[in-house]
């Protein structure tokens, strides 16, 4: 299986990205994650990402790109992964298009996780007290929110429109929503 999983910040992505993975035995690629580890060990990446996430903007779609195409050809990833942060951009729904092209293989579903706009500053600042993110600032959480509906929320119509798009409702307990998430993709999966 090839996966994305999309919906704005504090929908709940990661959570869910861990479990569906494990699921269908494909690796969770986050972009998110590999850039804090990559500031975590002061890498070049690291360091020139850094200024990017902490303003709540987007790292440069080539920078991006690049790490994307060098994870996914890790071996792991060879039967397939869902990518939980990627694309973010129309950039990048093109550079993610031809990487897996060039593979031979094709995008099975986009799992959208819909919430209500309203929780999602509440969510976020509440990660943020609980995980010291320091991308988490009141300032800094509502520019990410913005910069979502201006530059990936667009990408949503765009998986629609090639009939990839499996909208899941991401309010609620984790494990119900998870479970919605299962009785979706399985019927994705058997298709
Ligand atoms: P996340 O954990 O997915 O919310 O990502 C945290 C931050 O990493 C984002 O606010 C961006 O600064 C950066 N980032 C993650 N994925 C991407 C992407 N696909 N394109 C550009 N920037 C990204």
């Amino acid at each position: 299986m090839r996966l994305l999983i999309m919906g704005p910040p504090g929908a709940g992505k990661g959570t869910q990205a861990a479990a569906v993975a494990a699921h269908f035995g494909v690796p969770a690629i986050s972009t998110g994650d590999i850039f804090r580890a990559n500031v975590g060990q002061g890498t070049p990446l690291g360091i020139e990402a850094k200024r990017y996430m902490d303003a709540g903007e987007y790292v440069p779609d080539e920078v991006t790109n690049n790490m994307v195409r060098s994870r996914i050809a890790e071996s792991d990833a060879g039967q397939g992964f869902l990518l939980d942060g990627y694309p973010r951009t129309l950039a990048q729904v093109t550079e993610l298009d031809a990487m897996i092209e060039e593979t031979g293989h094709k995008l099975d579903a986009v799992l959208v996780l819909t919430v209500d706009q309203e929780a999602l500053l509440g969510r976020l600042l509440k990660r943020a007290e609980i995980e010291g993110r320091p991308d988490d600032t009141e300032d800094v959480i509502r520019r990410r929110l913005e910069v979502y509906a201006e530059e990936t929320e667009p990408l949503i119509s765009v998986y629609d429109g090639r009939g990839l798009v499996v909208a899941v409702d991401g309010m609620g307990e984790i494990a119900d929503v998870q479970q919605r998430i299962f009785d979706a993709l399985d019927t994705v999966a058997q298709s």
